[in-house]
């Protein structure tokens, strides 16, 4: 993996790592990129298929959803079909890797994601979700959680794109999604400005830093003292970063949380 990075970019990593070993807080935001190397698509990529004629923000929204809530379900149903079978990369279980570790190497570590998907999760990590979760539901009027049938585990999942109806109030079943244009959820984003603010380093993963309010959590580290790593293969034009490791977040993870955890210099 180490051979895949050029010299120029292994010394850059050697300085995160030393910059991570110091530091007691770690505050890590991912996005969309971290998911990338595991087959799902970001947002700045281009749709494909039945939906290339559609932008994802004309369709993660309420106003979409009220507009014509079959397309929005319909939508949603692909994306849980295209999601279902992926996996984590190294990337996520990197993260994995050192949360695990963190308590023996005296850090606290944060994790935080604005991505739907379950990839942190299945990689073994604990993470708090500012956008929700791709695999929940809940009614569109009256909020109560659906859940489809919670004792037929092994039922086979069901893509279906008929809309359901809430049993609670008869309107329509949505995922429990933070579309555009909605506020984030009070105790996920809580959780994310305090770590934020009182953390030492700031790693930014896989994520173009144009959606706020997540994009603010950099800058508010910044003003807090945290240094600000950033992981990008087309680094973002922020201000606040002080180390780009323009590289894919799967190939850069490993080789880092590595030397981070083993102290190892290869
Ligand atoms: P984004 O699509 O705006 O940006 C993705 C960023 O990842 C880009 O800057 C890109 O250069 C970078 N990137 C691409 N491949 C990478 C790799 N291999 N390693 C590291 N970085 C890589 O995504 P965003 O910033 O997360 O914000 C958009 C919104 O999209 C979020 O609200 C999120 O909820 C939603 N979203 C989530 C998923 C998911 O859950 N996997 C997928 C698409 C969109
Ligand atoms: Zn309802």
């Amino acid at each position: 993996m180490v051979a895949e990075l050029s010299a120029e970019l292994i010394a850059q990593v050697q300085q995160a790592a030393q910059l991570l070993r110091s530091a007691k807080r770690i505050c890590i935001l991912t996005g969309a990129g971290i998911s990338a190397e595991s087959g799902i698509p970001t947002f700045r990529d281009k749709q494909t298929g039945l939906w290339e004629k559609f932008r994802a923000e004309d369709l993660a929204s309420p106003v979409a959803f009220a507009r014509d809530p079959k397309l929005v379900w319909s939508w949603y149903q692909w994306r849980r079909q295209l999601v279902h079978d992926k996996a984590p990369n190294p990337a996520h279980r990197a993260l994995a890797q050192w949360q695990s570790a963190s308590a023996s190497v005296q850090q606290h570590i944060t994790l935080i994601t604005q991505n739907v998907d379950d990839l942190h999760e299945q990689a073994g990590s604990e993470a708090v979700h500012l956008h929700g979760h791709l695999w929940k539901n809940r009614c569109s009027q009256c909020d109560s959680v659906y859940e489809d049938d919670p004792n037929a585990k092994d039922k086979p999942l069901d893509f279906d794109e008929q809309l359901i109806a809430c049993p609670q109030c008869g309107d329509y079943i949505r995922p429990d999604i933070v579309w555009f244009g909605e506020s984030l959820p009070v105790a996920a984003w809580q959780t994310a400005e305090e770590a934020a603010a009182d953390c030492d380093i700031f790693m930014s993963i896989g994520t173009s830093s144009l959606v706020y309010p997540a994009a603010g959590l950099a800058q508010l580290a910044k003003q807090n003292g945290a240094q600000i790593i950033e992981i990008n293969p087309n680094p973002t034009p922020s201000t606040v970063v002080d180390l780009t490791l323009a590289a894919k977040a799967g190939a850069v993870m490993p080789v880092l949380i590595d030397k981070v955890i083993n102290k190892s210099d290869k």
